[in-house]
């Protein structure tokens, strides 16, 4: 395994971030390469513990000769945002200098080169990231975006170009469920990962051996060393099941049993009011129609003080917030109805 240190300029001088960079070398030119990255929202940590718990299986497949195709690894993604404390908190899903979300404002290239890069020298830090963050990606038959959710389920966005074909890749890495995904105006990095080799030709796209995702490991504080094993175990079958690491011990990822969903499909759940919330539902549960998700208690004690708040629709409880004050408008969780959600929306489901 080879380190090497990434330097991103800041915004003014005697400023700069560095990230490491991991990689190991495959043997097999033919093979299927692979990116992985960690916490580009820089509080999502069970990737980078994921990761962590990775590292010593593919050191072992390197000194036996396993590793086939070459493997990148940033498990730090975003030095920006994990240097950023406001009031004492951290501050890693939005760049504090701009307000603009680390997971967007990739630059969506018209075909996978990087010389169509824009010019990020004047751009900001946090495009110049953005833009060194797809330079080191781009090429990479994977490409794994590890992130989380509030509290919820293990769960994928994937493109719906690379769905049924990235089942194998679902099971694999045992998730929950699957949203689809077909528009992205807003430059996530896994737009940028995919969209270039949409209107590419076949040899350059290679949809069949192609893999993109943002991955959702579960919620912010499922960051424990039992799930970091599990996870990384899910992401060496995902690295073996598509030729990356070869090891003849493990069998091939059965079926995919999870939920697989477009996401327009989802139903968001703006609170109606704003206040204390009060769930009746947690993620993983089953839900019917008229089932009572919520109550926002918004003045305590008194004759109409509580709203409730119901499901639209049957489906699944993908995710709900980790924090229980709401404002009104604010989403309360994600249900992932059988059906398409009267409020669908497109592009990416949050700010
Ligand atoms: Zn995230």
């Amino acid at each position: 395994m080879q380190k090497s240190i990434e330097r991103i300029a800041g915004d003014s001088d005697g400023v700069s971030y560095e990230f490491p960079v991991l990689r190991l070398a495959g043997a097999d030119k033919t093979a299927p390469s692979a990116y992985l990255q960690a916490a580009l929202h820089a509080g999502e940590l069970p990737g980078v513990v994921a990761i962590d718990a990775l590292m010593p299986m593919l050191n072992k497949a390197e000194a036996e000769g396993r590793i086939r195709g070459n493997i990148t690894i940033v498990p730090w993604a975003n030095p920006i945002g994990r240097a950023q404390y406001h009031f004492g908190e951290h501050q890693g899903r939005f760049h504090l200098g701009t307000r603009t979300n680390f997971n967007r404002g990739f630059p969506l290239l018209a075909a996978p080169d990087a010389r169509l890069l824009p010019d990020a020298t004047f751009g900001g830090a946090d495009q110049r990231l953005k833009s060194r963050l797809v330079q080191l990606s781009l090429g990479h038959d994977i490409v794994l975006d590890l992130h989380c959710d509030d509290e919820g389920l293990a769960y994928l966005y994937v493109h719906t170009s690379l769905w049924p074909g990235m089942a194998d890749c679902a099971a694999a890495m045992g998730v929950d469920a699957v949203v689809l995904w077909s528009e992205d105006t807003d430059g996530t990095f896994e737009g940028a990962s995919i969209m270039p080799y949409q209107n590419a030709s076949a040899d350059v796209a290679k949809f069949d051996r192609r893999v993109a995702t943002t991955v959702e490991y579960r919620g912010i504080l499922d960051v424990n060393g039992a799930l970091a094993k599990s996870d990384a175990e899910g992401l060496y079958r995902l690295l073996v099941a598509r030729g990356v690491i070869s090891d003849t011990a493990l069998p091939a990822p059965g079926p995919f049993k999870g939920v697989a969903a477009p996401l327009e499909n989802i139903d968001m759940m703006p609170a109606p009011r704003g206040g204390a919330v009060l769930y009746d539902v947690k993620p993983g549960d089953r839900v019917t129609r008229g089932a009572r998700l919520a109550t926002i208690v918004h003045a305590p004690g008194e004759a109409d003080g509580r709203t409730e708040v119901f499901a639209p629709q049957d489906g699944i409880i993908l995710t709900r917030r980790s924090r229980r004050i709401i404002r009104s408008g604010e989403d309360l969780l994600k249900l992932v109805g059988d059906r398409k959600s009267a409020d669908a929306r497109s592009g990416t489901l949050e700010d």
